[in-house]
């Protein structure tokens, strides 16, 4: 018997409201309301938190929050209380998970948030506050978001606010959206109405914590492609000259891969490659360069398995960086031409 629990959490943030200029850079983001449900296995309620935070870096409320929250600076200050009170009390509820048999013990609770940055920015603000992490590394959460948009938006980029999926499940609205807890509940009710078990391995990493070295890099593997996680690097350069970042291994057996398209970037942010795979057929491979908040580099590789249609549309994808950058080679050296010519 599956006897994973659910923590479904809300934060309302407040940002500086003087815009970059007042922002403190540790903190772009102040928390002012946590709102959680807890579910038990079958996805039933079985508990509530919430509490309102008394803001200490910005004491004005920035004007988009003040647009859409429902809580005001007033209360925040008579009703609020220390963050790092309010997060102990939150992580001290989250761990009570309640009975606990002898002979098996309950796994600790996940994490199910709306998008994803919340877990993100509960631990900045943790950190900024000097309460320790005990999130468990790597940190893996269900981003309801995402997976209400593989389930019915057939997987697309483009982020469904909580109300609209709500309103397409043909749920009661929240009381008030925007409220920390009523938005974990509905984003509680969300997950019990869609098919959550259809997509329930696809778990989310959150990316607050990056690997600091080899061995705390990440692998996972979802029923259709996989996600590698580098550690941090200095600069692209030296990201894309990695082997473990350049490898590519066949998610299903494992295999290592040779490549009929070597990896190939147009823009330096995204790169592309194709492989073989005997037994799986074509395999392609994606990988995509961030910065961290120190200006330094770690690369996202995502494999997938495709077919004739997707093999042809890299190689397409190819042969148009290449066009682009014979043309702009061209260019260059007309212009060096030029000057040669000229002296
Ligand atoms: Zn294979």
């Amino acid at each position: 018997m599956d006897q994973t629990s659910y923590i479904v959490f809300d934060l309302e943030w407040n940002q500086s409201a003087e815009g970059k200029q007042g922002e403190v850079r540790e903190l772009p983001f102040e928390i002012l309301e946590i709102g959680a449900v807890k579910l038990n296995s079958s996805l039933e309620p079985v508990g509530e938190f919430s509490c309102v935070i008394r803001p200490v870096v910005y004491t004005r409320l920035h004007y988009k929050v003040l647009e859409i929250t429902h809580v005001g600076m007033e209360e925040l200050k008579k009703r609020g209380v220390p963050f790092a009170e309010a997060v102990r009390s939150f992580l001290a509820w989250c761990e009570d998970t309640g009975e606990e048999t002898e002979n098996r013990p309950l796994s600790p609770p996940v994490f199910c948030t709306w998008g994803n940055m919340d877990l993100t920015e509960l631990q900045r603000n943790m950190a900024f506050h000097g309460v320790e992490n005990p999130f468990p590394y790597p940190l893996l959460y269900y981003d309801v978001q995402k997976l209400y948009n593989r389930l019915y938006l057939d997987n697309s980029k483009n982020r469904l606010p909580l109300e609209k999926a709500v309103e397409q499940l043909g749920l009661p609205p929240a009381e008030q959206f925007h409220r920390a807890l009523d938005d974990a509940r509905c984003t509680a009710e969300v997950m019990k109405k869609m098919n959550f078990r259809a997509v329930e391995e696809y778990l989310s990493l959150d990316y607050y914590r990056l690997p600091e070295s080899s061995e705390e890099e990440i692998y996972l593997v979802f029923p259709d492609y996989s996600k590698f996680v580098s550690r941090k690097f200095p600069t692209r350069e030296d990201a894309i000259a990695d082997k473990t970042v350049t490898d590519l291994l066949c998610y299903r057996c494992r295999r290592m891969l040779r490549k009929k398209i070597r990896w190939f970037t147009g823009n330096q942010r995204y790169y592309y490659c194709l492989g073989e795979c005997p037994e799986h057929g074509y395999v392609k491979g994606k990988i995509r360069m961030k910065h961290t908040p120190g200006g330094e580099v770690y690369a996202i590789k995502t494999i997938k398995l495709t077919d004739d249609a997707g093999a042809e549309l890299i190689r397409r994808r190819k042969e148009e960086t290449m066009d682009r950058r014979r043309v702009k080679n061209r260019l260059k050296n007309t212009g060096n031409t030029g000057r040669q010519s000229g002296l």
